[in-house]
């Protein structure tokens, strides 16, 4: 039987999450035809793991059997505070405190634990960036945003800078209504991304965007993009600090996300002479961690203008 579920959005709120809402499960036909095409054309780059199981990614139902709602949550991580960027290299904001994928992983147990407190057999599956879920088109159907034409979810109360957590569900709630698009005539995030990766409105090329190239990229930087670091050696926030939806970000209160003091000190002298050992005890606990000594120390040599 359908229920409001108005608790659930309140114990998620409750444990932090910015907003909270849900879909009916089924299959999104249209994000599955432009999924198909987007692999066809090889637009992925390296992210090999998308081509797997393409017919799940647009049916969760196929994915976790029974899904009948899916659950979708952001989470806030806009700074109080900005690293200081003169004299610095740059970190993509998200990746200032503890791994995301910690952080919403617990606070998605919490709320998956309450939901069978309260419903007995309920049975729940979370996702935050791993398993073949498109988060962003379901956040879209749960009412949470849009995609802008920067690719990334646009909350219009509070812009872009969140994480997106789905929880896949076999609890029957009232769907919310999806939100449409309200980019309209801006171009602002197209205009300033410095490579050219948003070829074209709500089309990124990986193989171009500074975060993929200072995250993913394993075969090596392209010889012409080595000058459009612009100081970045982690990720690119450029597409969002543009963005006027992100006049209405306000900042996280979440202590796991607050950068240590010895980050918050750091110019580009000391990343220039970071250690491997440094880099482990800063980074041990960050999704900077995940990409490795060698990988960020060849981006600081990049953006330093000295690879
Ligand atoms: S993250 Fe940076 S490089 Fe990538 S699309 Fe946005 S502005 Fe361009
Ligand atoms: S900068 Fe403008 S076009 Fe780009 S996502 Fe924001 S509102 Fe949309």
């Amino acid at each position: 039987m359908e229920t409001s579920g108005q608790k659930i959005k309140t114990k998620a709120l409750e444990l932090g999450f910015s907003f909270c809402g849900f879909a009916r499960a089924g299959s999104l036909e249209q994000e599955r035809d432009f999924f198909v095409s987007y692999l066809r054309e090889k637009r992925n780059a390296g992210l090999h793991y998308l081509e797997r199981d393409p017919e799940k990614r647009t049916d969760p139902r196929l994915v976790f059997e029974g899904t009948q709602t899916v659950i979708g949550l952001l989470l806030n991580y806009f700074p109080k505070e900005i690293l200081p960027e003169k004299d610095n290299f740059i970190i993509s904001k998200y990746a200032y405190g503890k791994d995301y994928h910690e952080v919403l992983k617990e606070r998605t147990n919490a709320l998956i634990l309450f939901m069978k407190e309260e419903y007995g057999s309920a049975r729940s599956k979370a996702f935050v960036d791993r398993g073949p879920v498109l988060e962003k088109a379901w956040a879209r159907q749960c009412g949470l945003g849009w995609t802008g034409k920067n690719t990334l979810l646009i909350n219009p109360k509070k812009g872009s800078f969140h994480f997106i957590a789905i929880i896949l569900t076999d609890l029957l709630f009232e769907p919310d209504t999806a939100e449409t698009g309200h980019c309209g005539n801006c171009t602002l995030c197209v205009d300033t991304c410095p490579t050219g990766a948003l070829e074209h409105p709500y089309v990124l090329n990986p193989s171009k965007c500074l975060s993929y190239l200072t995250i993913e990229e394993k075969a090596g930087i392209p010889e012409e993009l080595m000058d459009k670091f612009h100081d970045r050696i982690y990720g690119c926030d450029i597409c969002q600090d543009v963005c006027p939806y992100n006049r209405f970000a306000v900042p996280h209160a979440v202590n796991d996300f607050l950068p240590s003091p010895v980050l918050k000190s750091y110019r580009k002298q000391d990343w220039l002479q970071l250690t491997e050992k440094q880099f482990d005890s800063l980074f041990k606990d960050s999704a900077i961690h995940r990409i490795g000594y060698e990988k960020l120390i060849k981006n600081i040599r990049i953006a330093a203008g000295s690879l």
